[in-house]
C-alpha cells in the first residue's frame, strides 16, 4: 500500500463526521459488511482447493426463487448473517436466499437499520470462475431498537439510506454509496483493508456499448426489439455508429463495467414467464444498483418508471431492469412511451423510423 492512501474504515469514520448527531452505528454496520465481503472473497477465491465448487446438497437444493443453490451461495448467506447479527445495528435482515426475513436472535439487541442483501450475486458463474459479488442495501427501520417485520422492509429505492456492492474479480472491489456520490476501494490483502482507489465514480453519459441476454429476444416487447435491432444495424442504421455487445451474466460485474466505462444494461419485461414481469430482484438487486447508478450520474428505469419509485409489494418481487449512461437509458424510455402512446414504428425497416427518432442527432 502506498503511504497516505485512504482505506474504508478512515473514509467511513470521516463521513460519520460530517453528519451531526452520528452515533457511529452506521459506521459500525458497514465495517461489518466490509468484514463479511472480505471472508466471502476470501471463500470464492479458494474454488476447487476448498471443495465448495457445485451445488448445494446432493439433489441440487432450491432457493425461494426456485434456483438451484451452490455451496457458495450458502456460505456466503451464512457469513452476512453471522457478520451482521450481533452488533445491534440491525432491527432484521432479508437475503435472497431466504424466503422469510431474519430476526435479530434474542440474545442481541436490535437496532435501527434494515439490511437487505445478495449474498452471492451472479453465482452460476462460480464453477466457471467468472466474476460474482455480494449486492446490499441499507435502510432505516421504521420502529427503531424493536424487531422488525416484512411490512417495515417494503419501502422504495429511493428511501435507501445506503446500498453497495463488492465484486469478487481478479481484484476485489468494494462501491459504495451512502447517497453522496460513488466511492470504490480496491482489497489490499497484504493489510487486509479496503483502499480508496475509485473516488467519485461517473458513469459517462454517451456509450456505444449494450449488454442484454439476446437469447430471449423472442420475448421481448417492441421498444426494446426496437432499440436493439437500431444498435445491431450500427453505422449503416438510424444511430449511424456501430455498437459493441457485452454480456457477463453478472449484475456487480455488469454495473463495475458501466460505472468504468459507460454502457447500458437491459433485463427488460418478456413474455418468456407470464408469471414474472422481469428477472432481476427489485430489493436487494435493481434497488441497490440503481442507488449507485443515479449517485454516479447515470440512469435506472423499468422502461416505464424511475426503479427506486416502484413501491414494493414483496420481499422477493422481481422487475425490468434497465440502467446505465444517461443518453442510452432515456432513449430507451422514450422508446418505451412511443409504444405505450401508439407513435410505436410497427416496421423496423420503416423509412419514417429514423427520422422520427427523439434523439436523432448524431
Ligand atoms: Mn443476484
Ligand atoms: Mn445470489
Amino acid at each position: 500500500m502506498q503511504y497516505g492512501r485512504t482505506t474504508l474504515t478512515q473514509f467511513i469514520i470521516e463521513e460519520q463526521r460530517r453528519v451531526s448527531g452520528a452515533t457511529g452505528d452506521f459506521s459500525g454496520l458497514l465495517n461489518d459488511i466490509a468484514t463479511a465481503c472480505k471472508v466471502i472473497s476470501n471463500a470464492v477465491s479458494k474454488g476447487a482447493l476448498a471443495g465448495t465448487l457445485g451445488e448445494q446438497g446432493a439433489g441440487g437444493e432450491t432457493n425461494v426463487q426456485g434456483e438451484v443453490q451452490k455451496m457458495l451461495d450458502v456460505i456466503s448467506n451464512e457469513v452476512m448473517l453471522r457478520s451482521n447479527l450481533w452488533a445491534g445495528h440491525l432491527a432484521a435482515m432479508a437475503s435472497e436466499e431466504m424466503d422469510e426475513i431474519c430476526p435479530i436472535p434474542n440474545q442481541y439487541p436490535r437496532g435501527k437499520y434494515l439490511l437487505l442483501f445478495d449474498p452471492l450475486d451472479g453465482s452460476s458463474n462460480i464453477d466457471v470462475n467468472i466474476s460474482v459479488g455480494t449486492i446490499f442495501s441499507i435502510l432505516h427501520s421504521p420502529n427503531p431498537g424493536t424487531e422488525a417485520a416484512l411490512a417495515d422492509f417494503l419501502q422504495p429505492g429511493v428511501k435507501q439510506v445506503c446500498a453497495g456492492f463488492a465484486l469478487y474479480g481478479p481484484s476485489t472491489i468494494l462501491v459504495l454509496t451512502t447517497g453522496n456520490g460513488v466511492n470504490g476501494f480496491t482489497l489490499d490483502r497484504d493489510i487486509g483493508e479496503f483502499v480508496l482507489t475509485q473516488p467519485n465514480m461517473s458513469v459517462a453519459p454517451e456509450t456505444k456499448e449494450f449488454a442484454i441476454n439476446a437469447s430471449n429476444e423472442r420475448f421481448w416487447e417492441a421498444p426494446v426489439k426496437r432499440y436493439v435491432g437500431e444498435c445491431l444495424a450500427g453505422k449503416t442504421g438510424p444511430r449511424g455508429k456501430d455498437f459493441n455487445m457485452r454480456w457477463v451474466a453478472s449484475l456487480v460485474a455488469e454495473t463495475y463495467r458501466i460505472l468504468t466505462r459507460g454502457g447500458v444494461f437491459m433485463y427488460p419485461k418478456d413474455s418468456k414467464d407470464a408469471a414474472k414481469p422481469g428477472r432481476l430482484r427489485l430489493m436487494y438487486e435493481a434497488n441497490p444498483i440503481s442507488f449507485i447508478i443515479e449517485q454516479a450520474g447515470g440512469v435506472a428505469t423499468t422502461g416505464r418508471q424511475r426503479i427506486m419509485e416502484v413501491q414494493p409489494t414483496e420481499l422477493h418481487q422481481r422487475v425490468p431492469f434497465i440502467f446505465g449512461s444517461r443518453s442510452e437509458v432515456e432513449r430507451i424510455d422514450s422508446y418505451h412511451s412511443e409504444y405505450a402512446s401508439g407513435r410505436e414504428p410497427d416496421n423496423l425497416d420503416s423509412p419514417l423510423f429514423s427520422t422520427r427518432s427523439l434523439f436523432r442527432n448524431e
